[in-house]
């Protein structure tokens, strides 16, 4: 492997310390951690990463959906190279998801400022790091929210007043955290975005970079049984309109539409009302997940899927509603942005690999305001959203070094060049 060419002063050893430190925010006894959106663990990390920019010579500021931005203003008035990820977790969720991103970004980002006021030049745009608001989604939907509001495809308004399951609102949760302003928010030139692959790809091929060429479609949906709340005894079988019996039928359903379409599917969520020994449930609320890497295919699923679910309420003498609550396409990353990071891998001996997302990240919202490029590192044995979630050190180190690169070319204006 090439030498970087400038690297880390401090050495990787930086990266892995601060690293470390991060993980301790919301660590669970399973080696993971639990810091789901505006949480207190979420806003102890937060202010560590405010202290972290702020030490390092970084302006931090707040949006009003609780975006928490460092700025590294290089060139006055020019539009911001943005880099970043999220630092929220799932409940019981691993160490790298997101957070990784958002470490690797601020020392990559601290890198490119020292190298350009080392060699004296004036880069082309100014650079700022990214934590962006609730990408998980688990306690508030939907997942990408602080990016979604960002690039105006959610209404801050809506974000704003969306509730957990306990009922507290978005804007109350982060107000209790501190971590919400006015700043609009930078002018975007470009984003970059680093994230663990969350899959075995990478590990099978023995690259240690991925260079996301495109996302795989997703449809969310949530999917209420209603029936009758009984007695499990008494009641005659032939009376009942057990919401959770349908609820089954409707998990099995979705698990068998994956391998006829060729899909992904899930019920990744279950509310059951009363949810008592000795109570027929009356109601179930569940939450299905649908992804596929072709458009046509994932249509023709939900199609399916919306006559199916008909079916199933008459056998089950439930009704049953279904509503779209969010979705994406199939959607190309710019082939120049692809180029530009296949160039920065080969400038450092990086083994590479071009590769969709079957994820959903923040990068999905930001390419449609900017050229956007979103890098991967390997995830051992694929494992994510699991405490046991886990990168290797070198490969931390290595998608580090690129994401500099990566960023040293995009201020200099190489995309636009
Ligand atoms: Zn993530």
């Amino acid at each position: 492997m090439v030498e970087h060419p400038f690297p880390d002063p401090r050495g990787p050893r930086m990266l892995l310390d601060d690293f470390h430190t991060l993980s301790g925010f919301g660590a669970t006894p399973g080696g993971g951690v639990d810091r789901q959106a505006a949480t207190v663990p979420d806003g102890q990390q937060r202010a560590w990463l405010h202290g972290w920019l702020s030490d390092h010579g970084f302006d931090v500021r707040y949006d009003a959906v609780g975006n928490q931005f460092g700025l590294a203003t290089l060139v006055p008035g020019a539009p911001y190279v943005l880099t970043g990820s999220h630092l929220d977790s799932q409940p019981l969720g691993g160490r790298y998801d997101g957070a990784y991103g958002v470490l690797a970004s601020a020392h990559a980002a601290h890198r490119v400022v020292e190298h350009w006021a080392a060699t004296g030049e004036s880069p082309r745009y100014n650079l700022a790091v990214v934590n962006w608001f609730n990408e998980e989604g688990s306690r508030f939907k939907p997942s990408m929210m602080g990016s979604a509001v960002f690039t105006g495809k959610l209404p801050l308004d809506t974000a704003l007043a969306t509730t957990d399951r306990a009922g507290t609102p978005v804007e109350g949760a982060l107000r209790e955290i501190g971590t919400i302003g006015d700043y609009p928010g930078p002018d975007v030139a470009a984003y970059a975005e680093i994230h663990i692959e969350q899959g075995r790809e990478l590990e099978n091929s023995g690259a240690t970079i991925g260079i996301v060429d495109s996302t795989w479609a997703a449809r969310k949906y949530r999917i209420v049984v209603h029936g009758e709340q009984s007695h499990t005894g008494s009641t005659a079988m032939a009376d009942r309109h057990d919401a959770l019996y349908g609820a089954a039928l409707v998990i099995v359903a979705l698990r068998e539409l994956a391998a006829q379409h060729g899909l992904h599917t899930s019920v990744s969520e279950l509310d059951v009302e009363p949810n008592s020994p000795v109570v027929v449930a009356r109601e179930v609320r569940l939450h299905a997940d649908l992804r596929a890497p072709d458009e046509a295919a994932l249509d023709a699923a939900a199609k399916q899927l919306t006559g199916t679910i008909a079916g199933l309420g008459e056998r089950a003498s439930v009704t049953i509603d279904q509503v779209l609550t969010h979705s994406w396409g199939v959607a190309p990353f710019p082939p120049a942005g692809v180029e530009l990071a296949r160039r920065a891998a080969d400038t450092l001996g990086l083994p590479y690999r071009t590769m969709p997302t079957l994820a959903g990240h923040d990068s999905v919202h930001l390419k449609d305001i900017a050229p956007a490029i979103m890098l991967f590192v390997p995830s051992v044995e694929g494992i994510s959203h699991n405490e046991r979630e886990f990168t290797q050190d070198a490969d931390v180190s290595a998608g580090a070094d690129l994401l500099t690169e990566v960023l040293t070319r995009l201020t200099a204006g190489e995309l636009q060049s």
